[in-house]
């Protein structure tokens, strides 16, 4: 299988903090993905270097054979729109929005017209179970709800890889088993690369592999 994400020698300081040490690894095309380490040792740094939300200080990412370095402006927001999804900690839904109106903001982002954009993401919603749900504001959904629907937002435009920060670190066992279940669903029916930053065993556990973040390097741990 051909490599999807390329990550060669990044390093990453924030003033004379080194956070990111020369950190490289290779993901193949459907990969599932988990990613371990202390608290504050860059994990999230890293996440958002892949999901061009920052750059590198040294070193190069390609994803899908193409570097994602030197994008930049527009073009860098097009690739961030249409190929990389991200789930956050906390959601990030927007409070004045619906469910609906949440999951169709990429898809406006990259042009597609209103009508489009609703229809995408009430298929898409339904899909995840979320049909009666699709008038709702984040304050009117439980945790698990507002993370599946901050799932589906990630996924509208269909982006081939799917980033997720310690998506079920702030819900209860119910909703995190369900989370867990969802990124598997999603892995296998749309062949998504995944790359999970979480603090819970269980999940990196159900995924093909996991890595771990220390001391501002990457180490592969044989599961
Ligand atoms: P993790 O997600 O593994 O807990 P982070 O990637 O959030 O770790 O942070 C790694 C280190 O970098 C921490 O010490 C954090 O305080 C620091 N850091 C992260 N982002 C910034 C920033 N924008 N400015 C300064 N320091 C930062
Ligand atoms: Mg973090």
């Amino acid at each position: 299988m051909k490599d999807f994400v390329a990550v060669s020698h990044i390093k990453k300081s924030f003033g004379t903090l080194q956070v990111l040490r020369g950190v490289s690894f290779t993901i193949e095309q459907g990969q599932y993905v988990a990613i371990m380490g202390p608290s504050g040792s860059g994990k999230t740094t890293l996440l958002q270097l892949l999901g061009l939300l920052d750059k590198p200080d040294e070193g190069d990412i390609c994803i899908g054979g193409q570097s994602i370095i030197p994008l930049k402006g527009k073009q860098e927001d097009r690739f961030r729109a249409s190929e990389v999804g991200f789930v956050f900690q906390f959601h990030e839904l927007l409070p004045e929005l619906t469910a609906l109106e949440n999951c169709m903001l990429p898809a406006l982002i990259v042009g597609k017209k209103n009508d489009e954009a609703s229809a995408l993401a009430r298929t898409l919603l339904g899909d995840l179970g979320l049909s009666a749900r699709l008038s709702h504001k984040p304050y009117q959904l439980s945790g698990g709800e507002k993370q599946r629907i901050a799932v589906a937002r990630a996924l509208i435009n269909r982006p081939a890889l799917l980033l997720a920060d310690e998506p079920s670190g702030s819900l209860d066992k119910d909703s995190k088993e369900e989370l867990h279940s969802l990124l598997e669903e999603v892995k296998n029916r749309w062949g998504q690369t995944i790359i999970v930053v979480t603090h819970d065993e269980r999940l990196a556990e159900r995924a093909d592999r996991l890595l771990l973040l220390e001391n501002g390097l990457i180490v592969e741990k044989e599961q």
